[in-house]
């Protein structure tokens, strides 16, 4: 059993139409317009392959195939948001891998004995609310009412009210969850979103580990003084101070080695004028690793960085703003996805994955196979975002074949 390489064209050219930015990338916020019509189109393509089909609390879609036995469900998918201008294949690859699983089994009269629902997640993301990764931490139960008050978009508008307008009441966010004992496994395709198995000419990648993540908030104080008057020796430069702090997350992550990853995305200058010594700084660290010890070191080398940069009257604050511990993904269910490629010549690659995806919130909830294909050039998020079509084809059936299997034992 195969997947046809045109029908997967044909969805992912399709979904890519509901856009909010056309002729500039795909932009899909969740209960929008374009959302609607993405999801109708999703629903309508789920019945024609046989399943019955509905939308849980959070606005999650799912199609639902029966087995001989009730459940445990085995389930496949990902989600059909967008970032702002982001691109055609980032989440929707999932789902159109999802809906050609499901075409492929009702061609031919596929027989399973759990039950199996493809699923298209809503507001992973959080493009339009932030948080994001809201359809699998509803499945999780990790949706709160507050949260859907407190959450609000670009133009006010909370989670809570957009739901409720687009036809799901919130208080009924409760509803969407799973019990564990009801599910067999999860599995999700997802677009690596950077560069290595292109560059490695490797077909398909099968997550290892899901990478925590920690992300700090830092603050460094020090003096504004005349550019001109101030000596060198008489300074309090919070700039230079971060500039230092800066090059120290950069060499710990190079230092700890094992993927690892250390980024400064945000800085702010005050007060921000060519002749003013900066007197104060904010900035961003974002630290990735595959396991909880390295992140701790890594946290650890940056408050000594801290430590030493902030001398004399430079002082500095640290403010944890997330963290997301490593989720290692189970061997059995790797093992059987790098079989599954092997037999039908698919080569592999076991990886990290260093960003988020619903499958890390499921790992919560059960078994959990997750698997990337190739990103042209390592684009994502931006509307060159792409993979080549027979390449998705050939992650769908390592996933298919993976799913059948699973399915029948
Ligand atoms: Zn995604």
């Amino acid at each position: 059993m195969e997947a046809k390489v045109e029908r997967l064209q044909r969805d992912i050219e399709a979904l890519a139409q509901f856009t909010a930015t056309p002729g500039a990338g795909v932009t899909r916020f969740s209960f929008t317009p374009e959302d609607r019509a993405a999801r109708e189109y999703i629903k309508a393509e789920m019945a024609r392959a046989g399943l019955t089909v509905r939308e849980d609390a959070a606005g999650t879609v799912i199609g639902r195939r029966e087995g001989e036995v009730p459940g445990p469900v085995v389930m496949v998918g990902s989600h059909f948001d967008s970032v702002k201008h982001g691109g055609p294949f980032d989440g929707t690859a999932g789902v159109v891998a999802a809906l050609e699983i499901a075409r492929v089994l009702q061609e031919h009269n596929v027989k399973t004995r759990y039950p199996i629902e493809f699923i298209a997640m809503i507001e992973e993301e959080g493009g339009r609310f932030g948080g994001g990764l809201f359809g699998s931490r509803a499945m999780a139960g990790k949706v709160s009412r507050e949260e859907l008050l407190r959450n609000k978009d670009a133009q006010g508008i909370s989670t809570a009210e957009a739901m409720a307008a687009f036809g799901f009441p919130p208080e009924n966010i409760k509803a969407a969850e799973r019990r564990p004992e009801d599910l067999k496994a999860f599995f999700e395709l997802h677009i690596e979103q950077g560069p290595v198995l292109e560059a490695a000419g490797i077909d398909v990648g099968v997550v290892e580990t899901i990478v925590g993540i920690v992300e700090y908030e830092v603050e460094i104080g020090g003096r504004p003084d005349h550019a001109g008057t101030t000596p060198m020796t008489m300074r309090a430069d919070a700039l230079v101070a971060a500039s230092r702090v800066v090059q120290a997350v950069e060499r710990l992550a190079r230092e700890a080695g094992g993927g690892a990853v250390g980024t400064v995305g945000r800085l702010e200058v005050a007060p921000g004028a060519a002749n003013i010594v900066p007197g104060r700084v904010r900035f961003t660290v974002d630290f990735r690793a595959k396991d909880g010890r390295t992140l701790a070191d890594l946290v650890a080398g940056l408050k000594t960085a801290l430590h030493e940069a902030c001398q004399g009257e430079l002082t500095f604050t640290l403010t944890e703003k997330l963290s997301v511990p490593p989720v290692v993904l189970p061997e059995a269910i790797r093992a059987l996805l790098v079989r599954e490629a092997e037999a039908r010549g698919i080569s592999t690659k076991v990886m990290l994955s260093g960003a988020g995806h619903d499958a890390m919130v499921m790992a919560g909830l059960t078994d959990v196979g997750l698997i990337f294909v190739p990103s042209r050039g390592g684009r994502s998020h931006c509307p060159e975002e792409w993979t080549d079509y027979a390449a998705l084809k050939k992650g769908v059936d390592v996933l298919l074949g993976t799913i059948l299997q699973i399915a029948e034992g």
